[in-house]
């Protein structure tokens, strides 16, 4: 333990995840909370503008859209199914109100899923965010 915490440099140079995975939902630099986090709509930044951290080390991956995914059909799918229940509208009323929101929602979610896992990723010194001398066999 004592030897973990040495390697990732000391108890005070600890990263609050919450405010890191808070900074991503926002789409800012996990680090400083000023830099914007993406160039796109999702293409993360190479380096933050404001504190010139390395965002190129990420990785990610396949987790937001899946996050996403959970997240939009946990909501969307009981309202849908409580609204027909309930009111029983016409198939085509259904479609004009849930697709916009799945659409709109998924737009919404996703560079915030992806931000908060870059958060993560930094505050937890995983893959790129590990620093000089992290051991390059650990993030196999
Ligand atoms: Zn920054």
């Amino acid at each position: 333990m004592t030897q973990a915490i040495q390697s990732f440099g000391g108890d005070q140079d600890r990263r609050s995840w919450t405010s890191a995975m808070s900074r991503g939902l926002s789409h800012k630099c996990p680090q400083c909370g000023r830099g914007k986090l993406f160039s796109g709509y999702v293409k993360t930044r190479p380096t933050c503008d404001a504190c010139g951290l390395d965002l190129s080390g990420h990785r990610a991956d396949d987790a937001p859209p899946y996050i996403t995914i959970i997240i939009v059909g946990h909501v969307m799918i009981p309202l849908a199914l409580a609204a027909k229940q309930l009111f029983d509208p016409p198939i085509t009323l259904q479609f004009a109100i849930w697709l916009p929101l799945i659409i709109l929602f998924t737009w919404a979610l996703l560079p915030a899923s992806k931000g908060a896992m870059i958060g993560l990723q930094w505050a937890n010194r995983m893959h790129g965010f590990a620093g000089p001398d992290a051991d390059p066999e650990a993030d196999v």
